[in-house]
């Protein structure tokens, strides 16, 4: 069996790359059933405002709970749901899901809940219905929904469902860029584009501790100052991801980053813990899953 591998080389045979064919095939296989017994679920990370932390939001992420294999994160099968096509019938199941939990948990609050979207998502045919019948279903308000688009999704030459992305940000759904600054955005062209908010990627915010140690700004402080500064010129607002330490949030705050989550902020939390998280009670059991 040759197969032509990732870096170019040719591969005549081998085992190992043939087993973990075979489990990859094997788990794209099982995901339709898994998403009828109610496999995939989501754990909810908090997005705070900066300085003060106070709650804002909740981002959504996708876990598959295994029956033999565990607790899945992401990494794991969106890749491959992305492959089959099955992200299209996943994605609308996180969608109705968030808009659902958010609604049921957070009823007299202003919370919004992030979503996730794939590519193939966005180049549905369906997708302002979908997203519509989310909302309506769950009686939430569509400026409580926020989704989450990477840089490439936003500035393929499809345009994206770019129609569709004006239609839903007109009725009220905010949209971010997510990952901005790991991708190839247009600059000239984001601020035409119906975005709200940038988030920037983990890796720029673990410098931010290096530049603590006094001398030069590390080059991840002067990124996400510059990234700070074009989105505020613009009118966006900016989220940092990956928040770990304190000094990273001191450093966010002095550099105006609006908002933030992170480790160092909170976990992510299954739904049962929502309700409480959103009248300020620290959750009990507040590791993230
Ligand atoms: P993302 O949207 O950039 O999500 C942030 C990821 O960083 C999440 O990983 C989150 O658990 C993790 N994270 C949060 N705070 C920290 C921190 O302080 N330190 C570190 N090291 N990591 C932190 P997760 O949940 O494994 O998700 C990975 C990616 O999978 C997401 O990246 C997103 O691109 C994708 N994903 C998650 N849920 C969905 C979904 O429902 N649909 C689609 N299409 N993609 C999803
Ligand atoms: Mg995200
Ligand atoms: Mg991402
Ligand atoms: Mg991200």
């Amino acid at each position: 069996q040759a197969k032509a591998a990732g870096r170019g080389r040719w591969v005549r045979y081998d085992p190992a790359m043939v087993a973990e064919e075979s489990a990859r095939y094997a788990l794209s296989a099982d995901m339709p059933d898994a998403l009828e017994r109610g496999e995939f679920t989501l754990v909810y990370q908090p997005i705070v405002a900066l300085p003060g932390q106070k709650l804002l939001g909740l981002e959504a992420l996708v876990r598959w709970r295994h029956p033999e294999l565990g607790l899945l994160p992401p990494d794991r099968f969106i890749a491959l749901a992305e492959e089959t096509g099955f992200i299209v019938p996943l994605g609308r199941h996180v969608l109705r899901q968030a808009c659902r939990q958010a609604a049921v948990s957070f009823p007299d609050h202003d919370l919004f809940v992030s979503v996730n979207l794939s590519v193939a998502q966005t180049q549905e045919d369906s997708l302002v219905s979908d997203i519509g019948e989310a909302l309506v279903a769950a009686g939430l308000p569509a400026s409580r929904l926020q989704l989450e688009l990477t840089e490439s999704a936003l500035m393929s030459p499809h345009g994206a469902g770019l129609r569709a992305l004006r239609t839903l940000a007109d009725g009220g759904v905010r949209v971010a860029i997510d990952d901005f600054g790991t991708g190839y955005s247009n600059l000239a062209y984001l601020r035409s584009l119906p975005v709200h908010t940038l988030k920037l990627p983990r890796p720029f915010i673990a410098g931010l501790d290096q530049a603590e140690q006094g001398g030069a700004p590390a080059v991840e402080e002067q990124i996400v100052d510059a990234l700070v500064r074009l989105a505020h010129a613009i009118d966006l607002t900016v989220t940092a991801e990956g928040v770990e330490t304190y000094a990273q949030a001191q450093r966010l705050s002095a550099l105006g980053c609006d908002t933030a989550q992170g480790w160092f902020l909170g976990p992510a939390y299954p739904p049962e813990q929502l309700r409480r998280l959103a009248v300020g009670q620290p959750a009990t059991d507040a590791r993230s899953r």
